[in-house]
């Protein structure tokens, strides 16, 4: 029962804006904002009820009056109207509380509520919010010297000072931060949003669609970042090649082809050690980058590697076959460019072919 009655508050406050093109959180925040100033009201109306006069209580129930009017207006006038007005009334509610409680109750603080508000609120140019910064600066410090030049209406005594001096600075920080938390989850979910959306732009770029591996761009960084003349660990290259893959597309058609590839890229990952980077370097070509394994090493692992490719069975058009793949290793020298240590790869590569193929040449 409580809980549907709060939330049917919170869906009326949450209620959207009466025109289209508008921000919802600013009316939200408006709206809170407003009802905690007729909270703030009802409060002190109960305390210092027995101090004021007829003035003071006539001040009061007009405020009420004023913010619940904003309240209802938020669900009929534009956004920027309701600012606007809240602006206007704010101030004016700021001056006549100076005037009659003074300056030590903290009431010219709420200048700061206005300021974060029109720093946050609507698209308006920075000019046009510097503009309003300088105009609320310039608004305080009138009122500054307003409060020099007389006495407030009211003379409080000093415990009523201070329990509305706390008072204020207690719902003046309340509207800061409803203002600071509405604006600023967004902004911080947003900014979450686009980092996550940057990595996987980062991922796609990094990625070949087919296989998952990495593409020749993402590995050409790779061994740029690796093969610095600071790295003194050995480091072999592989580039390798499908042998007559064209007759796997022109015999079972490109989609069998395209299985292929990725059965291929799979067995490359598994049967390598999670330090060894595989990359489709282009077509049916993949790089493979040993760091940390001299050739005889990186040998050994591909032997596995080979054996494991030839002993795949691929099912297509009521027929089982099998690939194999030729090796060119190279082991760096610590001293050759990456691209001289790549064509040396890829010359092994076209040694193993003419060779006859399904072999590794080191
Ligand atoms: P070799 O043993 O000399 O390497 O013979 P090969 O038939 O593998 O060599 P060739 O370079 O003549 O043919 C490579 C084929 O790979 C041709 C091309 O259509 C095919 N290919 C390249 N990329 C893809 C791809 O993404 N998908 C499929 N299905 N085929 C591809
Ligand atoms: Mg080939
Ligand atoms: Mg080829």
């Amino acid at each position: 029962m409580n809980s549907s009655w709060l939330q049917k508050a919170i869906g009326y406050i949450n209620k959207d804006t009466s025109e289209q093109n508008e921000s919802p959180k600013l009316i939200v925040v408006i709206r809170i904002l407003v009802l905690s100033m007729l909270f703030y009201i009802i409060i002190n109306s109960i305390i210092y009820v027995s101090i004021l006069n007829n003035i003071g209580i006539a001040i009061l129930f007009a405020s009420f009056l004023i913010f619940l009017a904003i309240f209802l207006m938020s669900y009929h006038v534009h956004t920027t109207r309701v600012v606007y007005t809240l602006a206007l009334c704010m101030s004016a509610w700021i001056v006549v509380n100076i005037v009659y409680f003074g300056w030590d109750v903290g009431v010219q603080h709420f200048i700061l509520v206005m300021l974060i508000l029109s720093f946050f609120s609507g698209y308006s140019q920075y000019t046009f919010k510097a503009f309003t910064a300088a105009v609320l600066c310039c608004f305080r410090i009138y009122l500054f010297f307003l409060c020099q030049s007389r006495e407030p209406a009211v003379i409080l005594t000093p415990i009523m000072t201070n329990s509305l001096q706390i008072i204020n600075t207690l719902m003046i920080f309340w509207c800061i931060s409803v203002i600071a938390y509405v604006f600023s989850k967004d902004s911080q979910a947003l900014e979450g949003k686009l980092i996550d959306y940057n990595n996987l732009l980062q991922d796609q770029a990094n990625t070949d669609a087919l296989t998952g591996l990495y593409n020749r761009r993402k590995a050409m960084q790779y061994l740029e970042e690796l093969l610095t003349p600071s790295n003194h660990d050995f480091t072999s290259i592989c580039i390798c090649d499908i042998d007559f893959f064209k007759k796997v597309n022109d015999n079972y058609g490109h989609d069998v082809g395209d299985i292929v590839l990725q059965n291929l890229a799979d067995i490359m990952t598994t049967t390598l050690e999670k330090n060894i980077l595989a990359a489709r370097w282009g077509g049916e070509e993949f790089l493979l980058v040993f760091s940390g394994y001299n050739g005889d090493e990186a040998y050994a692992k591909l032997e596995t590697l080979r054996n494991n490719i030839k002993s795949l069975e691929f099912k297509a058009k009521e027929q089982t076959f099998s690939i194999t793949m030729t090796f060119g290793l190279a082991e760096y020298d610590f001293s050759s460019d990456i691209d001289t240590i790549i064509k040396e790869a890829d010359e092994k590569l076209y040694m193993g072919k003419e060779n006859g193929r399904d072999q590794i040449v080191f």
